[in-house]
């Protein structure tokens, strides 16, 4: 957290010097012009100056925010007004006169994006690229509903981007998954804004714990690609509050994120990098943010509504951002860039346009994370080790843990002897590890298990593994593409799994087909999957279907006649480890589904209001997103939200809730049992909704309120405990523009998945 003890404006050194040496009022108004004009001469002189090695800022005993002031009141307004602005791709100004570092940042959040060099263009082709540990895609970390792990997972993460020699990490994603198109659902945690909420808040704390600046973003309903610099979106208030922004709050104000990055898109009529009901109403004043604000790259238009809305630091900077601004396709994609540089702002200034406190509480801002991270006490130097045994365990456990089973008919898995022993292995995703969509987000691992490796591994010795690829991915071979290729590709893997006693499809995305920068044009999966699946379910019964990918795929076509269906998201570096210990039994599947899979895109509550036209698109769906809109117009899903079967079998008994009325303010305890009484030892995600039984708006029938993992033996029980304050019983009142709980009847749900709901009990909430 930062240390707010002290905050308050710099000192007005001037001001005090002024008022130490005269009396009288009349001389004192005859005199202050002159002394301000002499002082501002002898400022000059220091302003050039390095400042003394003792000063106080330079003491990392002092509070930060003595450090601060003192730091910023030796500032030029030009050297103020140059922290506003990158200097480079990847970095902030530094400022040589008074050793202030560039904050060097690196991309997430499924791991460190692969860069090289001090401001290269993260991933540009020509530098080197550096590998990083690749951990699963952020629907996976969803997935597992592990908020421990998560917290693991961002402090690891923090360790690579020190050993890099960086300090920032833009990530975690924390937009909802709105609807399944979304090129980037599968850097967010999902469709509930709870759950989000909770992953979220565990990243950062992870990241900030080892003193690396995260940036959750994108601030806000960043929810589709399409035209992402220009959509303009209507989302009521309510709406924004209740789904969009809990993940982001809960950033600010649970875990103390050190920077927001804004989103690209337009909310309600105003980029959201000038945007003064976000960045100034809600952020900074609502939720007391008192961190900085850092532009998505190429998202602003404006310098004084920019800054006086609350942006602190623009990005990309310096030559950097000139160069890539230039290129005709950056303008024509609807980029923004190169408004916050020193002398635009100095510009506005000076034109009275833009107040100096908003830019000298921009640079306040970032100096304060700095010293709060000890930035200018110890650099982080680099030279650190990366992909350590470690980290690579808590990808694998990561990537074990994001897997859900969704179907499993007959008890088909775990495979193996004696039953099974041979399978056949197929599919455009079983020999090529696809550890992540496409785009910012995309780390390059130093090595990475493919699904067929890993299955092989997990097969052992009495299984044989045989492979054929059986359809190629497109885009990846187009001689692989044509029918007859195609059909050929099919007749290899169908001949295979005939031989089989059982047969893995291995189907999915790519990087190159999911990915930032454009949604998917359809729900299904890429060309000939389907067919394969098709082909290969007829051939042999014991068919199961592995799905690599971000967001839920259309199964409708074979899904009834595939006993077993594994969803494996993208599971980054030790993805094919963790599905062959699945698939094989070492581990037992506790993966739960953080978005509703729904039988076809029409399905989705979304849907008749996406992309938008005219660079207009309105959420009229409201807070009906995923669960809540399938729930409100009774459409049945495919796999509901929290949906994961596992290889044991859990109990839920003993419902209780404490005290039977509570009043307004006060706690209510939720406790029930959970037992395993399946033969092996597994994990257990308990869900607990929330149903309010009369509201005075109309309210979703459920939403997720809490959750519990709890791993059981074969036998064992425990209690599972959940403690309801007010936020779980409450709505986001536009009238009143504040968080309601009214006085009636609430009803707490405790399931498997939001559609299996094992215990139900109730409690009234008084005045
Ligand atoms: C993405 C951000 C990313 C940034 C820097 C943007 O295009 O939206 O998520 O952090 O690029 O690479």
């Amino acid at each position: 957290m930062l240390d707010y003890a002290r905050v308050g404006p710099p000192s007005d050194r001037s001001s005090a010097t002024i008022n130490g040496s005269l009396r009288g009022e009349t001389l004192k108004r005859a005199l202050l012009p002159l002394l301000s004009i002499l002082l501002s001469i002898l400022l000059g002189t220091q302003c050039t100056q390095h400042p003394p090695k003792d000063a106080p800022y330079r003491n990392a005993k002092l509070p930060v925010e003595e450090r601060v002031a003192d730091l910023l009141g030796r500032m030029t307004p030009r050297e103020r007004a140059g922290m506003l602005s990158g200097a480079g791709w990847m970095e902030s100004q530094p400022n040589a006169r008074l050793g202030i570092p560039a904050i060097k940042m690196a991309d997430g959040p499924m791991g460190v994006r692969n860069w090289a060099g001090s401001s290269a263009v993260t991933g540009a082709a020509a530098t080197p690229p550096v590998l990083s540990t690749a951990f699963p895609a952020g629907v996976g970390m969803g997935a597992s509903w592990d908020v421990e792990l998560v917290r693991r997972e961002g402090r690891v993460i923090g360790q690579e981007v020190k050993a890099l020699g960086r300090d920032m990490i833009l990530a975690p994603t924390v937009n909802i998954n709105r609807q399944p198109l979304w090129g980037r659902n599968f850097e967010g945690y999902g469709e509930d804004p709870y759950l989000t909420a909770r992953m979220g808040v565990a990243f950062i704390q992870g990241v900030q714990s080892e003193k690396v600046i995260p940036s959750v973003k994108h601030f806000a309903a960043n929810n589709q690609e399409f035209e992402r610099h220009r959509i303009d979106e209507k989302v009521d208030a309510r709406t924004l509050h209740e789904i969009y922004l809990p993940a982001f709050q809960a950033a600010v104000q649970e875990a103390g994120v050190w920077a927001v990055m804004n989103a690209y898109n337009k909310v309600n009529g105003l980029w959201c990098s000038e945007n003064p009901y976000l960045l100034t109403e809600t952020l900074r004043k609502r939720w007391g943010f008192q961190g900085f604000v850092i532009t998505d790259w190429g998202s602003t238009y404006s310098t004084a509504a920019a800054v006086a809305a609350g942006v602190n630091l623009e990005m990309p900077g310096g030559e950097a951002m000139r160069t890539w601004f230039a290129k005709p396709e950056t303008q024509k994609d609807g980029n923004g860039a190169g408004w916050l540089t020193a002398d635009k702002v100095l510009a506005a200034v000076a034109a009275g346009q833009l107040k100096q406190e908003a830019v000298d509480d921009a640079a306040r801002r970032i100096l304060r994370v700095m010293f709060t991270t000890g930035l200018f006490d110890s650099a982080h130097t680099g030279g650190g080790e990366v992909d350590t045994p470690e980290q690579r365990a808590v990808a694998r456990t990561a990537a074990t843990e994001s897997i859900v089973l969704l179907k499993n008919a007959g008890g088909l898995l775990p495979l193996g002897a004696p039953k099974i022993r041979s399978v056949a292995v197929t599919g455009p995703s079983a020999a090529v590890a696809r550890t992540g969509g496409g785009g910012s987000a995309l780390v390059r691992p130093k090595y990475s298990v493919t699904a067929l490796d890993g299955i092989k591994e997990a097969a052992g010795a009495q299984v044989r593994v045989s492979y054929a690829l059986g359809a190629a991915m497109p885009g990846e071979d187009a001689s692989a593409e044509t029918p007859q290729a195609r059909a050929e590709l099919r007749k290899q893997a169908v001949e295979l799994a005939r031989k089989s006693d059982a047969a893995i499809v291995v189907a999915g995305y790519s990087s190159k087909l999911e990915s930032e920068s454009f949604d998917r044009p359809s729900m299904d999966l890429p060309a000939g999957q389907d067919e394969l699946i098709e082909a290969v379910a007829s051939a042999n019964p014991n068919t199961i279907v592995v799905i690599v990918a971000g967001a839920p795929v259309t199964m409708t076509k074979w899904i009834g006649r595939v006993p077993a269906v594994v969803e494996a998201w993208y599971g980054g570096q030790e993805a094919g480890h963790a599905i062959g210990d699945i698939l094989f039994g070492a581990q037992n599947p506790s993966g739960k589904l953080p978005v509703t899979f729904p039988n076809q895109w029409s399905d989705s509550p979304a849907y008749a209001h996406y992309p938008g036209e005219n660079l207009h698109v309105a959420y009229e769906e409201g807070i009906y997103v995923g669960y809540r809109g399938f729930d409100q117009r009774k459409v049945a899903p495919l796999f509901p939200f929290g949906h994961g079967l596992s290889y044991a079998r859990f109990d839920y008994s003993g419902l209780k809730i404490t005290p039977a009325k509570v009043a307004a303010g006060n706690q209510i305890e939720v406790t029930a049992r959970v037992r395993n009484s399946g033969a092996r030892a597994g994990a257990e995600v308990v869900q607990l909704y929330v149903h309010d039984v009369k509201s005075s708006v109309d309210r979703p029938i459920k939403e997720l309120k809490g959750f519990r993992r709890v791993t059981l033996n074969p036998g064992e029980a425990r209690d599972v405990r959940f403690t309801l304050d007010k936020s779980a019983l409450s709505f986001y009142s536009a009238a009143k523009d504040e968080w309601v709980a009214e006085p009636g009847a609430f009803e707490v749900w405790l399931g498997a998945s939001s559609r299996d709901i094992r215990l139900k009990g109730t409690f009234e909430l008084t005045q």
